[in-house]
């Protein structure tokens, strides 16, 4: 097999030819063919999160020392099976659920995987990951079947869609207006996400214009250029926010904007620190609550929800996979408009 692996943070990826592994028990070998270049992934490639305040968090810190073979937007197809899998052929085409936990504790058993508490396996965290012409899943449980959408898009639906799609699940139901802070590629699907929960009010927020008339085109109601100096007074009385960047900037905002009761949810890694002030919490009674990716179910209601087309796909790129190094690259220059996804059928060891 062969993989793109990080050998030293921020340090070109390197192209390394290893023995392609034999699933064992219940576990599936799946044949990468797409793999989602996610923006996580350069936080990852970088080494560390901004904390703010000139702190860190190292990814060493959770499991992610190199050389290890990052990408949690995998999808393939099941090239062999170990002697108790069970649920899957070879030959069959699958996305596969990245956000593996231990499947022991008790988190993981109320089928929350991704809040994992004790001994989390992300793939491409903790666990080789989808920049790989193969990649190893502990339990045929995690492949979900995506027939009917297109391959690059279904790769996709691995991190930026349930994430979206997570956040949007932590909004009280019948919400009558949500804020969208950040219209990049995932603004975009959170989007169609909350059009397709039936929120009607949808306001798109974003320094960048072109991105703002995107987020119309997709179905927002109303479009806000954060950059105004009335910006917070357009915005003044939204239900619910929803922060896709999760900087010190967009988290002020949305979080001031809210009408009494409101909720921001955050999911952005971006970095920065946020202070506030603790009665206006109270008084308010804002809720501020944070997101991170999406469990299994969600995974499998999003699929659905593209199935039927409620998901729209946002512009995906699909690249040859020996041009990953270029695709983080322009990944951190903000070169991507939408989805990078690397196409490893163009790749052989
Ligand atoms: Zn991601
Ligand atoms: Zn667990």
């Amino acid at each position: 097999m062969l993989s793109w692996d990080i050998i030293e943070h921020g340090k070109p990826l390197q192209r390394v030819v290893k023995d392609t592994p034999k699933p064992q028990g219940a576990e599936v070998l799946v044949r990468i063919t797409r793999a989602g270049v996610c923006h996580s992934d350069l936080h990852i490639w970088d080494g560390y999160f901004d904390l703010g305040g000139g702190k860190r968090f190292y990814v060493k810190d959770r499991g992610c020392v190199p050389p290890f073979t990052p990408g949690h937007e995998p999808f393939g197809v099941v090239e062999a099976v170990g002697p108790r899998a069970k649920g899957v052929k070879v030959g069959q085409k699958r996305v596969i659920y990245p956000w593996i936990g231990c499947g022991k504790c008790a988190v993981c058993r109320a089928g929350q995987d991704n809040y994992c508490v004790a001994g989390p396996r992300y793939l491409g965290i903790m666990r080789p990951g989808s920049y790989s012409t193969h990649v190893i899943v502990p339990d045929a449980k995690y492949l979900v079947d995506t027939s009917g959408i297109d391959d690059s898009f279904a790769a996709t639906l691995a991190c930026s869609a349930i994430t979206a799609y997570s956040a949007a699940n932590k909004l009280p139901e019948k919400i009558e207006s949500v804020a969208i802070l950040g219209c990049g590629g995932l603004g975009l699907i959170g989007i169609s996400v909350l059009k397709a929960k039936g929120v009607k009010n949808i306001i798109a927020c974003d320094i960048d214009d072109a991105k703002l008339a995107a987020a119309a085109k997709q179905g927002a109601k109303k479009t806000v250029n954060t950059r105004a100096a009335d910006a917070l007074a357009q915005l003044q009385g939204v239900a619910g926010a929803i922060d896709f960047v999760g900087s010190p900037a967009t988290a002020a905002l949305g979080i001031a904007a809210l009408r009494k009761g409101g909720r921001y949810v955050i999911f952005g890694l971006y970095g920065g620190e946020l202070t506030h002030p603790l009665p206006p919490i109270a008084q308010r009674a804002i809720g501020i609550v944070g997101s991170y990716v999406g469990s299994l179910q969600e995974l499998k209601e999003v699929v659905a929800l593209a199935k039927k087309g409620k998901i729209k796909p946002t512009p995906v790129e699909t690249r040859p996979a020996d041009q990953a190094n270029s695709a983080l690259e322009d990944l951190k220059a903000g070169r991507v408009v939408g989805r990078v996804v690397l196409d490893f059928e163009t790749v052989s060891a």
